[in-house]
């Protein structure tokens, strides 16, 4: 037998199936999906076997080294799924099925032989020699072979384990049982002599609790060491085990079930539709949208009941960041131990007990941001994506996946639904919905019949005409007293990256803008001049605003750390807690500022995006954005859109419980649409408005976009090789496409590499991806050093940085 293999060596060259012989005594072990051990030249390394046949075209055919699965980790369906998203991202086959995997299944590891049962057959016994755990060395060296190791662990007795290496991944507990039944155990008792008082406590305490009990918890509750347990263990009047125990991330928690409450009209409506197209497998994708409060998530976890109760299972995708403890305590609730939770602040260890239990069906239902979407799951019954708008469902490197795209995908191949939440849609997504390639679903009222917080729109240029200078207008400053006064809680937003490059007139509020693009120039430094990052337009720097003449022009933006400052001199009382990317680099940070501040410890929570989403506490009856502008005027076309989604959704933190709450939203330029009317909630209107631009500017979703991002050490190879790829483009897409640049990413340097870029607007051309694999073919030797040429190709570019 043959097994095709894809190797993990991601180049050109090797980005296809080599084949290997199966040796004799793997034949039986050996599946679609297993990891193996192979030579490659003089390397031993892993693949994965895509394939088993019965022949080869190779005519010297070497036999693979190992296996390293019991079970295979990829289902056939991933596998499929693995090479549709190659051919998708031009990324390489086995970086695609590499993407599907917990780290820990990557990493160097070490493989081990677990005992599972208590008594094992003599030869094993023998073997094991009272052992729980035997390397793989010790079993190489063992008489049996590998089909013997199979049968073992398919009836039990043993199983196989990966430890990484330096890092403990799996935990495990000794556990007691009584030996003999409660009778016995009592005229057992009556014979212990007196003087073995802790033996005797040890037996007394199974009669009134026979079951197993961790060893730890049994001493303690009897007082006693393990001198006297071991007596009784020799005897047999006692047994002890060893159990796998898959780590909890939320042990010591409980959860209170909770109980579904009965839906209202429009939930019911929505969830009617939604298990309708479950029931009769059917790919739809629908389009939930609903404020926040509206009764999304009641209606994601009743629709998962429905799937449930036929025996199948659901993928829940949401962002990163909204994946806090009231969210993940909502779905354990409701479903218990059914709900596995994967996300990036579990340890290596814990995301892949996780992942095992999905792959052990022991639960069937998954919570987890981005790369969840992979759940090995194999009767997927529906797959919900929240915040379906947010742009971490975009995979920023290596495989450049959209979990919307794969979602998509895997719906079509179980033949189940998709709900794509939101409470400010993408565009793209609306547009579908409109054109009736989703299903819209609407959920127009808040449940608790409150309505969404007032938005007070502050004009900075007149607080400026004023005298103030400050960045804190007069309005904020006294609400934020009053809040203070009465004991309650704000939340301050300043979006702020590393850079802040538009320039913008403090007088008028005028912006510099791109006339071909639409977007905000940026500036240089450098050059004293403005230049626009798609198309390479450029202008000096203006000393005067073009607009009102006022020589107050100039760029723009103040980080958190120093509006920290500023707020502490203007109220001094307050106590402030700050989170952005500075103050939560360590693990659990993130969580500890907002336990703090959930705990009243604070008055002000001042921070950057990650604020914005899943905060909820009903203290909060503030919430002030600082510089609406710094969103607005990001050099990406997606600037207004963004602000409005973030306006939208850091309004929902204000009055989410019984206190009323407010929002203030501090700007340069009130009047921008998405401005006034995010104040005022109106979703369909902005759609219409920005749909106008984006037509006009050829956009999505009227156009496509393919990013070609081109970076080296040297600026002049950099820029050389963009336009080589520039022009290559121009030559052969068809005459409709744009094909713009080469010109300065707008991080225009990152890690002393120079970057450019040239972006591809395009309505149709099935050919790109052909043209695009050309050129990395050509340019693949330069891209091999760690020094050399990168280029990166990004087919549905959100980070135009
Ligand atoms: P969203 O996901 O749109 O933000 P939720 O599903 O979280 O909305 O609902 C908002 C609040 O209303 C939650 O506290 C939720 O428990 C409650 N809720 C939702 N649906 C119902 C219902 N049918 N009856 C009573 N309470 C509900
Ligand atoms: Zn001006
Ligand atoms: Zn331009």
């Amino acid at each position: 037998m043959i097994a095709r293999v894809i190797v993990d060596v991601p180049t050109n060259q090797t980005n296809r199936p080599f084949d290997y012989l199966i040796p004799e005594e793997l034949t039986e072990v050996v599946d679609i999906g297993m990891r193996v051990i192979v030579p490659f030249g003089p390397r031993k390394i892993m693949g994965y076997v895509v394939d088993i046949e019965d022949k080869t075209e190779v005519e010297k055919v070497k036999p693979l080294e190992e296996v390293l699965d019991v079970t295979p980790v990829l289902t056939p369906e991933l596998l499929q799924l693995g090479k549709w998203l190659a051919s998708q991202t031009l990324s390489f086959y086995i970086s695609c099925l590499q993407v599907m995997l917990p780290q820990v299944l990557k990493a160097k590891y070490k493989k081990e032989i677990w005992r599972m049962e208590e008594h094992l057959p003599e030869e094993l016994e023998h073997l094991f020699q009272g052992r729980d755990v035997l390397s793989n060395e010790e079993w190489e060296a063992s008489p049996y072979k590998y089909h013997q190791l199979k049968k073992w662990v398919d009836e039990g007795s043993l199983d196989v384990r990966y430890e990484v290496k330096s890092k403990e991944t799996k935990r495990k507990i000794t556990v007691i049982e009584p030996g003999m039944d409660e009778r016995e155990l009592e005229e057992l008792i009556a014979d212990i002599p007196p003087q073995a008082k802790k033996q005797k406590a040890l037996l007394d305490f199974f009669i009134d609790y026979p079951d197993p009990i961790p060893k730890k918890d049994l001493l303690t509750q009897v007082g006693t060491t393990d001198a006297s347990l071991k007596p009784l263990l020799k005897k047999g009047h006692l047994h002890s085990y060893t159990q796998e125990i898959l780590r909890d991330p939320y042990e010591g928690h409980t959860f209170d079930k909770t109980n579904p409450p009965s839906l209202t009209t429009h939930q019911k409506h929505a969830m009617d539709r939604i298990v309708a197209s479950v029931k009769e497998e059917h790919p739809d994708v629908f389009l939930l949208h609903g404020v926040t409060g509206s009764g999304k998530t009641e209606v994601y976890m009743q629709s998962i009941q429905e799937v449930l109760n036929r025996g199948e299972e659901a993928i829940m995708l949401v962002p990163e960041i909204a994946l806090t403890p009231q969210m993940v305590e909502r779905f354990k609730g409701r479903f218990g131990s059914k709900v596995a939770v994967l996300h990036s602040a579990l340890s290596a260890g814990e995301k892949y007990d996780e992942w095992r239990k999905i792959q052990r069906q022991d639960v069937q239902v998954v919570v987890g941001a981005r790369s969840a979407i992979f759940a090995p799951f194999k009767k997927l019954g529906l797959i919900i994506i929240d915040e379906e708008h947010e742009t971490s469902y975009k995979q920023e490197d290596r495989t450049r996946y959209h979990a919307r795209d794969v979602a998509i995908q895997r719906a079509a191949n179980h033949g189940c639904p998709v709900v794509l939440g939101s409470a400010t849609p993408s565009l793209e997504s609306f547009a579908r919905a409109q054109k009736g390639n989703y299903h819209l679903l609407e959920l127009p009222e808040r449940m608790n019949e409150q309505a969404m917080p007032n938005v007070e729109l502050i004009d900075m240029r007149a607080e400026l005409h004023e005298g103030n200078r400050s960045m804190f207008s007069q309005s904020l400053k006294e609400k934020l007293d009053e809040r203070l006064q009465k004991g309650e809680q704000s939340v301050l937003f300043l979006n702020r990256r590393g850079y802040s490059t538009f320039v913008m007139c403090r007088d008028c509020g005028h912006v510099v803008e791109c006339p071909y693009c639409d977007i905000s120039m940026t500036y240089h430094r450098k050059q004293e001049q403005l230049k626009c990052h798609y198309c390479s337009y450029e202008k000096p720097m203006p000393t005067e605003c073009p607009e009102c003449e006022s020589k107050t022009i100039r760029y723009f933006g103040t980080g958190t750390q120093k509006v920290e400052e500023h707020l502490q001199q203007l109220i001094p009382e307050a106590r402030i807690l700050r989170m952005d990317v500075d103050t939560t680099r360590r693990k659990g940070a993130h969580e500890k500022i907002l336990t703090q501040f959930g705990n009243h410890e604070a008055d002000i929570l001042l921070g950057t995006q990650m604020i914005a989403k899943g905060l909820d506490f009903g203290n909060v009856t503030l919430v002030g954005v600082l510089a609406a502008d710094s969103l607005l005027n990001l050099p990406d076309f997606r600037a207004s859109e963004k602000t409005f989604q973030l306006l939208t959704q850091v309004s929902g933190r204000a009055g989410r419980h019984e206190k009323e709450g407010e929002v203030v939203v501090q700007t340069y330029t009130p009047d921008h649409y998405s401005i006034q009317l995010a104040s005022t909630y109106d979703f369909e209107k902005f759609y219409a408005e920005e749909m106008k631009y984006r037509k006009m500017f050829h956009y999505p979703p009227f156009y496509y976009l393919t990013l070609v991002t081109v970076s080296h050490p040297n600026t002049f190879q950099a820029q050389e090789v963009t336009r080589k790829i520039a022009q290559y483009l121009k030559k052969n897409l068809s005459e409709t496409a744009d094909v713009l640049g080469p010109t300065p990413s707008p991080l225009e340097r990152i890690n002393n590499r120079y970057r450019y870029q040239t972006m591809i607007k395009y309505k149709a051309e099935p050919e790109q991806h052909k043209f695009i694999q050309r050129i990395l073919n050509y340019y693949e030797n330069d891209m091999k050093e760690q020094n050399g040429l990168q280029i990166t190709v990004d087919f549905q570019p959100y980070q135009l940085m």
